[in-house]
């Protein structure tokens, strides 16, 4: 999350005692940093000053020194997205407000509606970096659905036709969510969700279905080839708003707990489980390739049990955080970087030869001597030993057991060193 202070919300609220509690409670989620007004008058003579210093209005409709169209116009033409917070709510109410181009609007009535602001809030920050694509043949419609999506916050990407959003998926497989339309010529969303479903799973991508035909029958269907939910057309913009940010929502989450499963919490490596899993996969990939070599190699810190007694454990667990840090830097997909136990770590390296992960693993060695790490104003000095296996072996097992060998070595040797497996003494 982002220090505080990086956007800014102008409130213009004529309740002092609201406006201090809402700015409060924003400040403190630590993502906005608020300016309060609580007239009319105030709010011109700052936007006159401050031009466009602001991410972010959020508006009392309801103030006495000015009507609600004078208020969302002054807005708009300082071209400040706005959230408006009124006291009734009607059906022309909602209508007028959503034809200005707000993003929502918020009823006063309660702890609730704030929990509701606070909600939409973080999400307009989170937004930022989620990717949803839209496929609809009607360009007006996609048009429409993208306004409505980009003053979310989201980063939209659109195609007109199913074959134009398989490419489009494929070069931002990051894409969370792909609103489908049914009704396309060519390829129908039906198919469209068909096929994503063959690369995707419903975890890794959400669809949304989108159709005019209010049939059930055809929400089942889009449901049962693996779409993650349906909506007919017409829709209200709230509604369209809040299906796509619950399915993102749900995917987060998802997201959130496989990766929990998956890394070690001290220094967000992966873990030994999924090591185990992720290592056999990619050393039966590369088993049989004539060039690529799978290098599995052992990493251990030298004298730990030292750090931990003259530093503490606390400054020792800093060190293995820090240890996290280099390691997932330096280490991306398809190599994998793992936290296997303790101080011990484990590198699996691919398609690289001989001469490139020498240079490599003795470039990680250096590092890790150079690295200065502070703690509570104390300066540890670390190394590490890494030991080495590039031979091409049945097994994976056989593979690390031969790394751990020469780990064995490069500490019986006198620690702070690289050691093939192969290598002579
Ligand atoms: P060598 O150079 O031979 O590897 O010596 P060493 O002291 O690093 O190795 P040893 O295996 O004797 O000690 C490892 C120490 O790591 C012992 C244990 O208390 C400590 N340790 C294991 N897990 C953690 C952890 O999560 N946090 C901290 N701070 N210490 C840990
Ligand atoms: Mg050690
Ligand atoms: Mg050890």
């Amino acid at each position: 999350m982002s220090p505080a202070g990086n956007k800014k919300i102008l409130l213009l609220e004529d309740s002092v005692l609201l406006a201090s509690t809402l700015k409060r409670e924003i400040e403190r989620r630590a993502i906005y940093q608020v300016d309060g007004v609580h007239t009319f008058e105030d709010a011109k003579t700052r936007l006159q000053q401050t031009g466009h210093g602001y991410s972010l209005a959020l508006l009392d409709l309801t103030l006495p020194d000015a009507s609600q169209e004078e208020i969302i116009e002054l807005f708009r033409a300082a071209e400040i997205p706005c959230i408006v917070m009124t006291n009734k709510f009607d059906e022309a109410q909602r209508a007028y407000v959503f034809s200005q181009g707000v993003i929502d609007f918020i009823l006063k009535d309660g702890p609730v509606s704030l929990e509701y602001l606070f909600f939409l809030l973080d999400r307009l920050h989170r937004n930022q970096g989620v990717k949803i694509v839209l496929v609809d043949d009607s360009r007006s419609t996609r048009e429409h659905m993208k306004r409505l999506l980009l003053k979310h916050n989201f980063h939209v990407l659109d195609a007109a036709n199913g074959q134009d959003a398989l490419d489009l998926l494929t070069n931002h497989p990051d894409a969370r969510l792909v609103v489908v339309d049914y009704n396309m010529p060519g390829m129908d969303g039906y198919e469209l969700t068909k096929r994503i479903r063959h690369t995707w799973s419903k975890d890794e991508m959400g669809i949304l279905g989108i159709s005019s035909q209010s049939a059930h029958a055809l929400s089942a269907r889009f449901l049962k080839v693996g779409a993650n939910d349906f909506l007919g057309k017409p829709f209200l913009e709230e509604e369209f708003a809040c299906r796509v940010i619950r399915n993102v929502e749900n995917l987060e989450h998802i997201h959130a707990l496989e990766e929990a499963a998956t890394r070690d919490f001290l220094t967000g490596l992966y873990n030994r489980r999924f090591f185990r899993e992720a290592g056999t996969q990619l050393f039966a990939a590369l088993r049989d390739g004539k060039h690529k070599h799978l290098c599995a190699a052992m990493l251990d810190v030298d004298f730990f049990k030292k750090v931990n007694d003259t530093y503490g454990h606390d400054a020792g667990d800093a060190v293995l955080r820090e240890m996290g840090t280099l390691l997932k830097r330096l280490f991306t997909k398809p190599d994998i970087a793992a936290r296997l136990g303790g101080e011990e770590f484990c590198l699996l390296l691919a398609g690289r030869d001989q001469t490139e992960i020498a240079s490599l693993l003795e470039g990680v060695r250096q590092r890790i001597e150079a690295t200065v790490i502070t703690y509570n104003g104390m300066t540890i000095p670390i190394t590490a030993s890494i030991g080495a296996s590039t031979q091409k072996t049945k097994h994976l097992d056989e593979l690390i057991n031969q790394a751990d060998a020469a780990l064995y070595r490069a500490k019986h040797n006198g620690r702070n060193r690289v050691v093939f497996h192969d290598a002579p003494d």
